[in-house]
């Protein structure tokens, strides 16, 4: 490899070089979603991060393969309900209709976004046979023990033989204690409160159950995770990912399994993606701090002005680094709208400069040389995408000034205009995953230019006191899903 890739580990909690266990190869194992509800922006926050550390490595010449499980079977809500079966019981579906609507939503929704799919999309419920596998392997190392048809890691022996629980969240046994809120259902059970629950018995009325040594039940949920990607990836392989929420229990709990089952200590590399904040504040249903991704396209909330295209919100979240809060809010949005629109227009007018035959490399060509160079070693900093990304914009900046005469384009060579045409595709394209979705949809400007002359003639109406033609206007543009919206600061428009 070209070039050295650091990443920031959450186990050593340090900067590490990258060392795969196979030269030439990368293991990524990243949680998927939970499929019993619409997917929310964090979580694709989180898997948008994690598709340009995938093109990235990609990019840097390793074959990866990438796993992303779908959890359906196990994931307890904090008052001990099964979200699938909560789901389920909800909408008045099977669990299974429940599972498939919303990963096909999650599917539409990793596509609006311009993910690439990964390598394999193991679900929880198809491997049952490797989860009871694994639970026997525990109780069988002495690290898990059954009562009453479940079965319980036991943690305690697990510190005492191992030192290795509580590592990567970084807690003691007290505040192991104090937060395990998993299984809160069989606390009585536990020997320890810090325990958790590897397989579970079925209680007459859960309908998703399956037979096992131990009871009709079914298995815990960070158990799917070690078992699966121990079965695609190895008992050691590279890396693993999520959001910084599953570090604790759900990656602590991995790591234990993972070791319980067959001392190997898993993924070697821990990334957590931060979390996605709305004005400054967590995301929340209850208090109404939350859009969601649809919303936020046709800019259908209180909390947004207008619409966003779904790559100007992309480009918008690898504006922040993978391991910093992202704060979501309609001025950074407006910022990023802007600032993606002169990429886009940049890399057009970087196609049509041409090298001049008589150019000579001088002291533009060295600093032009150096910022491509520093995009790729900006990326091999932990995946630093706002700093690559201020790269381009130098870049940006000398391509405009380039083309509008300026700056000598006599003093680019033709390998450093070839080089920069060659970053500004890779990069833009193949890493970030953008493409421009404006002149995708056919909308080059000219939809909203047009919208702005009907939201004028509807205001001029409107102050005539003409309410039929208003309404009219207002009416006609929502049959075809296009929503006027009026504020203080006149009207916007976005899709419905
Ligand atoms: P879940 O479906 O809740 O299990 O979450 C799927 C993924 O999204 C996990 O990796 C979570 O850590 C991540 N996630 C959940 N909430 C957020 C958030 N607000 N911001 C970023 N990532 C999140
Ligand atoms: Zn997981």
């Amino acid at each position: 490899m070209k070039y050295e890739l650091k990443l920031y580990n959450s186990l050593s909690r340090e900067k590490e070089t990258f060392r795969p266990i196979h030269e030439g190869y990368a293991g990524m194992y990243v949680c998927g979603p939970t499929v019993y509800n619409d997917v929310h922006l964090g979580n694709c926050r989180t898997f948008v991060s994690f598709d340009v550390i995938y093109r990235f490595l990609r990019y840097l010449g390793y074959r990866v393969r990438y796993v992303r499980n779908i959890t359906d079977v196990g994931h307890l809500l904090d008052d001990g309900e099964d979200r699938m079966l909560k789901g389920a019981r909800l909408e008045q579906l099977e669990p299974m209709e429940i599972a498939h609507k919303y990963t096909v939503g999650f599917h539409d929704m990793m596509r609006i976004f311009n993910t690439l799919p990964p390598s394999i999309e193991p679900f929880a419920s198809g491997h049952i046979p490797e989860q009871i596998e694994m639970v026997q392997a525990i109780l069988d190392k002495g690290f898990a023990y059954e009562v009453n048809g479940s079965v319980y890691f036991d943690t305690l022996r697990f510190m005492e033989q191992t030192g290795l629980y509580g590592k990567l969240s970084g807690r003691n046994v007290d505040e192991l204690i104090a937060e395990s809120r998993d299984n809160l259902k069989n606390q009585g059970e536990k020997r320890h409160p810090a325990d958790f629950a590897i397989w579970m018995k079925a209680a007459p009325e859960h309908i998703m159950r399956w037979r096992s040594p131990w009871s009709e039940g079914f298995p815990g949920w960070h158990l799917e995770c070690s078992a699966m990607s121990t079965k695609y990836l190895g008992k050691e392989f590279d890396i693993h990912g999520g959001g910084n929420d599953l570090k604790f229990p759900h990656h602590e709990n991995e790591i234990a399994q993972n070791f319980g089952a067959c001392q190997c200590s898993g993924a070697r590399y821990w990334l957590h993606a931060n979390m996605l904040l709305l004005n400054g504040k967590k995301m929340s249903k209850s208090d109404g701090n939350t859009i969601s991704p649809k919303e936020l396209f046709s800019g259908n909330s209180p909390h947004v002005s207008k619409g966003y295209s779904p790559m100007v919100v992309r480009f918008f979240m690898l504006q922040t680094h993978y391991r910093s809060t992202l704060d979501l809010t309609d001025e950074a949005l407006q910022a990023a709208e802007k600032g993606f629109r002169r990429l886009m227009d940049a890399y057009k007018t970087l196609q049509s400069l041409q090298p001049l035959p008589q150019a000579q490399a001088g002291k533009l060509d060295a600093e032009m040389r150096s910022l491509v160079e520093g995009v790729a070693e900006e990326m091999c900093d932990d995946f630093n995408t706002p700093k690559a990304m201020a790269r381009l914009f130098e870049l940006v900046s000398r391509i405009n000034a380039l083309k509008g005469e300026q700056l000598p384009l006599e003093q680019v060579s033709a390998d450093t205009l070839q080089r920069l045409k060659e970053t500004f595709q890779a990069y833009i394209f193949e890493v970030f995953g953008l493409y421009d979705d404006a002149q995708a949809s056919g909308d080059d400007g000219t939809l909203n230019g047009l919208m702005q002359l009907i939201i004028e003639i509807r205001a001029d109406a409107r102050q005539r006191k003409d309410w039929a033609t208003s309404d009219k206007i207002r009416d006609a543009l929502k049959a075809i899903g296009l929503q006027l919206k009026d504020g203080k600061d006149g009207t916007t428009w976005g899709r419905e």
